[in-house]
């Protein structure tokens, strides 16, 4: 039985009368840069946010590079990040000639540890972006006590966390900006590049939309020196049909990953890490350093997890590549969500940061593979992936 990573062929044929109605209505008018449909889609995206406003931009790492520019970042200023993200979290810094500060990891939540976070500001510390890694909140209230403390802003980066809550908030609604993205692989996953600035202050979302093109307002005054990080109208027609069916899409990931958590916690060798009111909400009390060959991804109780992946921890020596290997040899897709830290890049290198001076992000590096968890998946598929996983570990 093949079980890909992600179906996308699979997601999209349902909704086909809609989407080339949508490209349809896109050929008529023909109104292909901005217009009616990017606004309705960012009116969408606010209605699920919460927040004043919602800018439509080229892709997720074009909606965090906008944000650090919004903000006034700076050659020299120091952005502190996580390790164990995604390139584009610490690309987009560095691109403005900033210094990505990188921190360490929790490791059960795999988000950013903010105690970590409260070492490593210094004097030229301007922000902090927390990312919301596989669909799981980071411990924000802890992130937004230190960076009102220490005046600094907070771009969350929700590329795949659109809809998750941490707590009662929706994600991209608590720093001064959210990021989202619109990659394939994300929980709305568009038909190329796309992504989406959100914050409620009037001034920024002012200056990002400037910013969004080329820095001109009006047309041809150029009072910054912005970009072309426009999402193209076509893209925010077709999203904006999939867009209504996000929540369901959502829920299926939601009952996919109790699924295989049920399933997965009866073998022998897997545990669950064990969370004690929030995992590094401050008091770090999850405990993932239990000697299990096999460590199965935690919700945090107050989080709303949204699972863009749902990432397993394999213990041992190369048992993490072997068993991705044992996987695909059964047509089982998986992905290493990520295999280099970002503090070993070599792009980073003169950055100097000692590989073991963050333990979690190059454990995290080491062991964890990504199994499929989207929406369309069938209980035979899963069953097939589990008892792959059974097989693997001699169970
Ligand atoms: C996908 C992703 C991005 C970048 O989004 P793109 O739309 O691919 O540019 C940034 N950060 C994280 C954590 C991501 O997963």
């Amino acid at each position: 039985m093949k079980v890909p990573l992600l179906d996308l062929a699979a997601q999209n044929e349902p909704l086909k009368n809609e989407l080339h109605a949508a490209f349809e209505r896109l050929l008529q008018h023909s109104k292909f840069i901005l217009g009616t449909e990017v606004e309705s889609f960012e009116e969408n995206v606010k209605g699920i946010v919460s927040s004043r406003h919602a800018i439509g931009v080229s892709s997720g790492t074009d909606a965090i590079l906008l944000a650090l520019m919004a903000l006034g970042i700076k050659p020299g200023d120091e952005v502190i990040c996580p390790s164990f993200t995604f390139f584009a979290t610490a690309g987009c810094i560095a691109r403005l000639e900033a210094t990505p500060v990188f921190v360490d990891s929790c490791p059960v939540c795999f988000n950013l540890d903010v105690g970590d976070v409260e070492r490593k500001i210094t004097s030229k510390t301007k922000a902090i972006i927390p990312v919301h890694l596989f669909g799981q909140a980071a411990s924000m209230n802890s992130v937004m006590d230190v960076a009102r403390r220490c005046n600094l802003a907070v771009i969350e980066d929700a590329a795949q966390a659109l809809g998750a809550r941490y707590r009662t908030h929706a994600i991209g609604s608590i720093g001064a900006f959210g990021a989202f993205s619109f990659f394939p692989s994300k929980n709305l996953g568009g038909f190329g590049d796309a992504g989406l600035l959100v914050t409620d202050d009037d001034e920024l979302a002012e200056k990002a939309r400037i910013l969004r093109a080329h820095g001109a307002k009006p047309k041809y005054y150029n009072k910054y020196v912005g970009g072309n990080f426009r999402i193209d109208a076509l893209q925010a027609a077709l999203l904006n049909v999939k867009l209504s069916h996000l929540e369901k899409y959502t829920e299926r990931r939601r009952t996919n990953a109790t699924y295989y958590t049920e399933q997965l916690s009866k073998l022998s060798v897997s545990s669950l890490p064990f969370l004690d009111d929030g995992c590094c909400e401050g008091k770090l009390k999850a405990k993932a350093s239990n000697d299990s060959p096999l460590l199965l991804p935690a919700t945090v109780p107050h989080n709303f997890h949204i699972w863009n992946q749902y990432t397993l921890r394999v213990r041992g020596d190369g048992q993490r590549d072997a068993l991705k290997k044992h996987l695909g040899v059964r047509s089982i897709g998986t992905e290493i969500y990520y295999p280099v830290p970002m503090h070993t890049q070599v792009c980073f290198q003169h950055l100097g940061v000692k590989p073991g001076s963050l333990p979690t992000a190059c454990a995290l590096s080491r062991e964890c593979l990504s199994i499929p968890i989207f929406p369309e998946l069938t209980r035979d598929q899963m069953d097939h992936v589990i008892s792959s996983i059974a097989k693997f570990f001699g169970c």
